[in-house]
């Protein structure tokens, strides 16, 4: 386990997404065959994503991001589009920090929120030093007005295997809802090798956003989604 989050954060370091560990998966009907080759994604009991319903209400502390840095490229690995940071971005939970390594886009969402799927989910990969994963997932509603943060990130969306460098002056938290309310429950990795311990962090309040932003991004990756996974002995606190 340990071997295998030092791995994801050393492709993290090498500017290389955590979707881009290899060419032999996707998405649709080649989906179920992960297990075969990354056996974490059929046996693990703690998958992600998951459907977010009986959530246990308690008195979580808020969410201390402290993103200050910016995008600095966008990148496109055929499995999704993945922003890229730089400067100081950090994600503090329960005296952990965590440093902020990218943002990417799935459409539709890969967690449902009491059976609701969004049209698209954003994740913020966060890692500590011992490569422990925080991600914080943003789901997007299809609203009337474009949302600005979103236009500046996909007006150039590079090609499949293709970085390009955004100067755009944009930091993550102009992705992040004002509302900070979240559940919280252990997961997993959503993609191959489907590594569990992944602390996650679903915002209940959506973000807004064109439908024909939505369209843009899903014509360029497609479904990207994971199905749901058994909950099985979690619980989801929020
Ligand atoms: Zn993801």
């Amino acid at each position: 386990m340990i071997k295998k989050a030092s791995l994801v954060l050393l492709s993290l370091l090498a500017g290389v997404s955590l979707n881009a560990q290899a060419a032999d998966w996707g998405y649709g009907k080649s989906n179920e065959h992960w297990a075969e080759s990354y056996p974490i994604c059929g046996l693990g009991k703690n998958q992600s994503p998951i459907n977010i319903t009986s959530a246990l209400q308690t008195n979580l502390a808020p969410l201390q991001i402290e993103y200050d840095g910016k995008i600095t490229d966008i990148t496109n690995n055929g499995h999704t589009v993945e922003a890229l940071v730089s400067g100081d971005n950090k994600l503090i939970v329960d005296g952990d920090t965590y440093t902020l390594r990218q943002i990417h886009f799935h459409t539709p969402s890969e967690n449902l929120i009491n059976g609701k799927q969004y049209p698209l989910e954003a994740h913020f990969v966060n890692v500590d030093d011992k490569g422990n994963i925080a991600v914080i997932a943003v789901m997007f509603e299809n609203g009337l007005r474009e949302n600005n943060a979103l236009s500046s990130l996909l007006k150039n969306i590079p090609t499949k295997g293709n970085t390009i460098d955004f100067t755009d002056d944009l930091s993550p938290n102009n992705l992040l809802p004002r509302e900070r309310e979240y559940y919280q429950f252990n997961g997993s990795l959503t993609t191959p090798p489907c590594t569990e311990g992944v602390r996650w962090f679903v915002l209940e309040t959506p973000q807004f956003s064109s439908k024909d932003q939505t369209e843009k991004l899903h014509k360029i990756m497609s479904n990207n989604n994971r199905p749901v996974q058994p909950i099985n002995a979690r619980i989801i606190v929020k």
